[in-house]
């Protein structure tokens, strides 16, 4: 019976979806023109919108997965208008609902919230609202906790209905609905009885999360399987995407930091991601030491200081907010011009939603990521206990060692997409930089030392970090636990080495294992399930590395912007004849 509905809910998404949404020839197509240029002021429509109100004044329940900036709220903001009644908006936050009141009431929309920071008096007019037939409101934001803790709001939402004034759910970040989302809200589970309270009322979900099986989960938690989905490409030709060599030390980093913040991104607005509070707080204070205005934002900050930050930086008094993940939904600054991750991201979906934060203008912005093997290992000690959690951790640690792949390309993979190769336009370091600084080393011999070291540890009981087994692959440290073979060193230098370490981690032939201290959890290396290939004498393994530190700092940035060109006037010259170069030589067949 299960497969028999699910086939039943196939042929009815693929049905819909193969309907052409974007006609002009509706009785409401006039109406949404005239709404569209003379209250929101916009010429034309971006990609999906046109369909997604097509869609939902039709009556059919819809998703709306646009990335953040695309413009969906107006995808639920312009139907609103066109008849008689009220459009309900749930939102997960306070602020972003705020946010959209000041821009509704620029336009002279009249529209209202509800919430726990509301008076009184403003929540009993919003109620009123719900039963007067004669209120001009015609959006009213509020929080899903109202659908489960308010019977007032509930019993005037179905008189409301009953008097066939409610239009629509609108309900933003719908990905909350799903465990699998980056951003679960339990509250968000409650919504699950709308469309069977209210079977005629449309529903438009709208969500930056664009992974197949969230998407899946929310249908099933809306109870709308099968609904239409509209869904625009993920790819931001804007975004220029680059990976650093993280230096080993706090003050390397405050370093690189600090050339970023005043040279390449010399009076302009960005984002520093850090992995904890406390680096945060150590980087904010580096920074202002050596002369930035930076403003620091994380989760034990009261709510007003957060908002006193948020507000310095929005006035550029503060260049970069360096910030905790805390800091995320709700960025609501269109010139974003960087986004630097101090420490990479849990997964691919985090790194694309936080770097996505740049260049919601659609001009050109970095984001850039400053990598070191041993950051892999903070994440991996706090997330490993999660199911797939690891794995998806392994996903951006592929990212961040690609020398090859369009970073572009990665993040498309990820999202089920092709961009195809052409789509970048030299928007990513890999892009940008000459196949010349790519080099082949082969890692037969230095897996085989590596699985020496390991094996004599493991018959001594000395248990090691990557870092422990990295000095005595590269003879160092207790001379007990050496190979015999060769210095490493001679072929790679430690840094490669590093890279090696993570890259095997991710192919399967190291793993982690993970123990307990009272303070901590550790990641110990021990020989992964593929290790045992290495006893096939055909065995052979090949990474690709970059040859030299191509990212050094002191070489231009690969960067086109005209604010780049006093400081890096060589860069420009050198980066044009990169892209030359590109052009001229077809890619080196490296396997
Ligand atoms: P999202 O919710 O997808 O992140 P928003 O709805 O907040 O994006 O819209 C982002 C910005 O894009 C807003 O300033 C909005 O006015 C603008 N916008 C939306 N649609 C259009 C359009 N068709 N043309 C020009 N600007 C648009
Ligand atoms: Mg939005
Ligand atoms: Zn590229």
């Amino acid at each position: 019976k299960t497969s028999y509905k699910n086939a039943i809910t196939k042929l009815k998404s693929d049905s819909l979806a193969s309907l052409d949404w974007e006609g002009t020839s509706y009785e409401w197509s006039d109406d949404v023109k005239s709404t569209l240029e003379n209250i929101f002021k916009i010429k034309s429509f971006r990609p999906k919108q046109l369909s997604a109100i097509n869609s939902t004044l039709s009556g059919e329940h819809a998703i709306v997965v646009m990335p953040t900036g695309a413009g969906k709220s107006l995808c639920y903001q312009l139907p609103a208008l066109l008849r008689p009644g009220l459009t309900v908006v749930v939102s997960p936050l306070i602020s972003l609902m705020e946010d959209q009141i000041r821009s509704l009431t620029q336009k002279n929309i009249p529209a209202m919230l509800m919430c726990s920071t509301s008076s009184k008096d403003e929540n009993q007019t919003a109620l009123k609202t719900l039963t007067d037939d004669k209120t001009d409101i015609k959006l009213l934001y509020v929080t899903p906790e109202r659908f489960a803790k308010s019977k007032r709001f509930m019993s005037n939402l179905q008189k409301c209905h009953a008097a066939g004034r409610l239009q629509r759910f609108a309900i933003d970040e719908v990905h909350c609905c799903s465990q699998w989302g980056h951003d679960f809200r339990p509250d968000y589970k409650f919504l699950g009885i709308l469309s069977n309270m209210f079977p005629k009322v449309p529903i438009l979900g709208l969500t930056g999360t664009a992974t197949s099986h969230v998407l899946s989960d929310v249908q099933k938690i809306l109870n709308i399987p099968g609904c239409l989905v509209l869904k625009t490409t993920f790819n931001r030709p804007n975004l220029f995407y680059q990976i650093l060599e993280k230096p080993a030390t706090q003050e390397g980093c405050l370093d690189v930091l600090e050339k970023l913040l005043k040279y390449r991104y010399k009076d302009e607005s960005g984002i520093i991601y850090a992995h904890s509070i406390k680096d945060c707080e150590d980087l904010a204070q580096g920074l202002r030491k050596r002369g930035l205005r930076v403003g620091c934002y994380h989760a034990s900050l009261d709510a007003d200081t957060r908002s006193k930050v948020h507000q310095k930086w929005h006035e550029k008094i503060y260049q970069a907010i360096v910030a905790t993940v805390a800091f995320g939904m709700g960025i609501d600054k269109p010139d974003v011009r960087f986004v630097i991750h101090h420490s990479i991201s849990k997964t691919m979906e985090n790194y694309y939603q936080e770097s996505g934060r740049a260049g919601r203008d659609g001009l050109r912005a970095e984001c850039v990521t400053l990598y070191r093997m041993q950051d892999l290992f903070r994440v991996s000690t706090m997330v490993f206990s999660n199911n797939g959690h690891l794995e998806q951790l392994y996903g951006m640690i592929k990212y961040c060692l690609n020398v090859k792949v369009c970073r572009r390309q990665v993040v498309a993979e990820y999202f089920n997409e092709n961009w195809g190769n052409t789509d970048c336009n030299y928007m990513c370091d890999v892009c940008i930089h000459p196949n010349k600084i790519i080099r082949e080393i082969r890692l037969e011999e230095h897996i085989k030392n590596l699985a020496v070291v390991i094996e004599k540890a493991e018959k001594k009981e000395i248990k090691l970090t990557a870092l422990k087994l990295l000095d005595a692959w590269f003879l160092k440290g207790p001379v007990n636990i050496r190979h015999d073979g060769p210095d490493p060193g001679l072929k790679i230098s430690r840094l490669v080495g590093e890279d090696v370490i993570a890259y095997l981690l991710i192919k399967g032939y190291l793993v982690e294992d993970f123990h307990f201290t009272a303070m901590s959890t550790i990641s110990y290396i021990k020989c992964g399930p593929n290790m045992e290939m290495i006893k096939d004498e055909n065995f052979s393994l090949r990474m690709l590395v970059r040859k030299s530190s191509a990212f050094n700092l002191e070489e231009p940035a690969p960067c086109f912007v005209p604010a780049c060109e006093e400081v890096f006037e060589e860069g420009r010259g050198r980066s044009k004849r990169n892209i030359n170069d590109v052009n001229e030589q077809p890619p080196e067949k490296t396997s």
